[in-house]
């Protein structure tokens, strides 16, 4: 039996057999202290980030939005003007 033969394995298969799925979004927004660097994730500190920031992203109003806040890290306060992509 010769190679050719043996790829037929990997033919396309029949549409019908190929599954489907719907691809994901992952939105994320993160931010860096001005004092210490220190960088703050609102998917990996969601809860934080809702109650020290904004739990309305992804909003194109809250992007142009100045927040106020204190750093999670070295808890001085910053200004953040605005998310860009
Ligand atoms: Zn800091």
């Amino acid at each position: 039996m010769s190679i050719e033969n043996e790829n037929g394995n990997f033919a396309k298969p029949m549409l019908a057999e190929v599954p489907k799925v719907v691809g994901s979004i992952n939105i994320s927004h993160h931010v860096d202290c001005p004092h210490c660097d220190e960088t703050m994730y609102d998917d990996l500190d969601r809860e934080w980030w809702n109650s020290n920031i904004t739990d309305q992203l992804p909003n194109e109003e809250e992007y142009n939005s100045q927040f106020e806040i204190n750093c999670k890290e070295c808890g001085k306060p910053f200004i953040i003007d605005g998310f860009v992509y």
